[in-house]
């Protein structure tokens, strides 16, 4: 019995062995040595004691590798680029909006060295960080005064506390929501200390019903955006100009959380129109507040815009301390507003608008050039298809809207769907795609071109292992 134990670990190569092998190479070119080395040396001490135990007989280098593989991606950055390859523009759980290739060479600097993020150059005197971006903001909605906060949750969070804390908010009922995330606008209006007072019914709320409850305590009469659902059927919301006129009669503050903010109409990309941030600003609402990282394609951040001397109290207000955003953000951001100020095409250089303004023509063309690309890298293992289906622009903007798109499907034989979605996830670096009909599908829209090929090569690893 013993001597067979020793027989069965006698028969495992010593690590110089398995780092001279073949198909090791790859990962010596993507890893220190001596890394990959005291990694090997952990996997072995590991089989030594797995095959004492009976878990296991003898050494596979398949099994190996695919320990190894794993063991190394866990050890590298948490943080990590992956593909997206849902067809889901804007995904919370994937960084939300992805940014220009070449802002980072503007921020780059600024981040590296030192910056004038606090310090008038004119003057030699201190300045303020929002100044880089206020007169920016102003030009390009026409609001009178602009503030950056670190999200649009703390966007809100703020103007409550300043406008309307330990006093009454008026919301309608249809516009309680909640996003993913754990963001509940009651909860909100908790953490801000105001006290809630609902209007309406859930399906329709009208003017009326804000203009019966108000009181000597109410202090904002608050719109939300939707976000991530829809209101079909026997419906009824008061319109913004209503509201403000409401407010403007009462002497109470009107604010719209948009969401999403859209600078440039989405009806361009073939979507329902979505009143933009420009237009919100025209109907003279009091403050308006949005994320810098949904459609309007920047950094995380919150924008508020609004009357000056509103946009000046919150300035004051300590929580904005508290929300205050930092050099990458005000860089990034600035780099983002300027490009819908002065370029030519801003949909072209914002990456997220530019994957929903995407011809549905272009898509097939890149789908059906993946299609070749991935039938050659899997060879008679892989069976790629084309087929009709559809994307979303995601990030709780435009609910209910999808984008007709053209998708590949894989399937690779003798494997199940879910574990050719899971191999492609731990591939490095991780593809995400999504499942339809059991099929493992990928959506061009949300695949920049240069990724094909690291997707292609994730096909030939997959189909070089089964
Ligand atoms: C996304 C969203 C928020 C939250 O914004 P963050 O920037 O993620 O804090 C708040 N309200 C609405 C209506 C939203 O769509």
């Amino acid at each position: 019995m013993k001597s067979e134990y020793m027989e069965r670990l006698r028969k495992i190569p010593s690590v110089d062995r398995i780092l001279a092998k073949k198909k090791i190479q790859p990962f010596l070119k993507e890893y220190p040595r001596k890394f990959v080395k005291v990694r090997c040396n952990a996997l072995l001490k590991k089989l030594r004691m797995d095959i004492r135990l009976k878990k296991r007989k003898v050494f596979v280098l398949k099994e190996f590798i695919v320990d190894l593989r794993n063991t190394l991606s866990k050890e590298r950055t948490s943080m990590k680029k992956i593909i997206n390859a849902t067809g889901i523009i804007l995904n919370t759980n994937l960084g939300r909006a992805p940014l220009p290739e070449h802002l980072v060479n503007f921020i780059q600097p600024i981040l590296v060295g030192y910056s004038n993020l606090e310090y008038n150059l004119m003057q030699g005197v201190r300045g303020k960080r929002y100044d880089h971006l206020t007169g920016l903001l102003k030009d390009l909605t026409g609001a009178e005064d602009a503030l950056v906060v670190n999200n649009n949750a703390g966007a809100v969070l703020l103007c409550l506390d300043e406008y309307a804390r330990r006093k009454e908010v008026i919301v309608s009922r249809g516009q309680l929501i909640e996003i993913g995330g754990s963001y509940r606008l009651p909860d909100i209006l908790k953490a801000s200390g105001v006290k809630l007072v609902e209007v309406g019914t859930t399906n329709r709320t009208y003017i009326e019903d804000f203009k019966n409850a108000i009181t000597s305590k109410t202090k904002m009469l608050l719109l939300s955006h939707r976000s991530n659902f829809r209101m079909v059927g026997f419906t009824k919301d008061p319109e913004v100009k209503e509201v403000v006129l409401l407010g403007k009669a009462r002497g109470i503050v009107t604010m719209m959380d948009l969401g999403s903010g859209l600078l440039i109409s989405m009806e361009g990309a073939g979507l329902k129109h979505e009143p933009t941030v420009q237009e919100m600003v025209k109907t003279e609402l009091d403050i308006i507040s949005f994320s810098g990282d949904k459609l309007l394609g920047g950094p995380q951040a919150g924008i508020i815009l609004g009357r000056k001397s509103l946009v000046n109290a919150l300035r004051k207000n300590p929580l904005s301390r508290a929300l205050r955003v930092d050099k990458f953000t005000i860089s990034a951001l600035e780099y983002i507003l300027r490009i819908y100020l002065f370029a030519d095409n801003p949909v072209m250089e914002i990456p997220g608008l530019a994957m929903a303004f995407l011809k549905t023509s272009v898509i097939k063309k890149r789908a059906h050039s993946m299609k070749q690309s991935l039938q050659e890298a899997g060879k008679a293992k892989v069976r790629v298809t084309m087929a009709k289906g559809f994307s979303e622009v995601g990030g709780g903007t435009l609910p209910a809207e999808v984008l007709p798109t053209h998708l590949v499907m894989i399937v690779v034989e003798g494997l199940k769907t879910k574990k050719l979605l899971e191999l492609l996830r731990s591939n490095i670096p991780p593809i995400i795609a999504r499942i339809e009909h059991d099929r493992v599908v990928m959506d061009p829209r949300t695949i920049f071109p240069q990724e094909i090929n690291e997707i292609q090569k994730a096909i030939t690893r997959i189909c070089g292992c089964v």
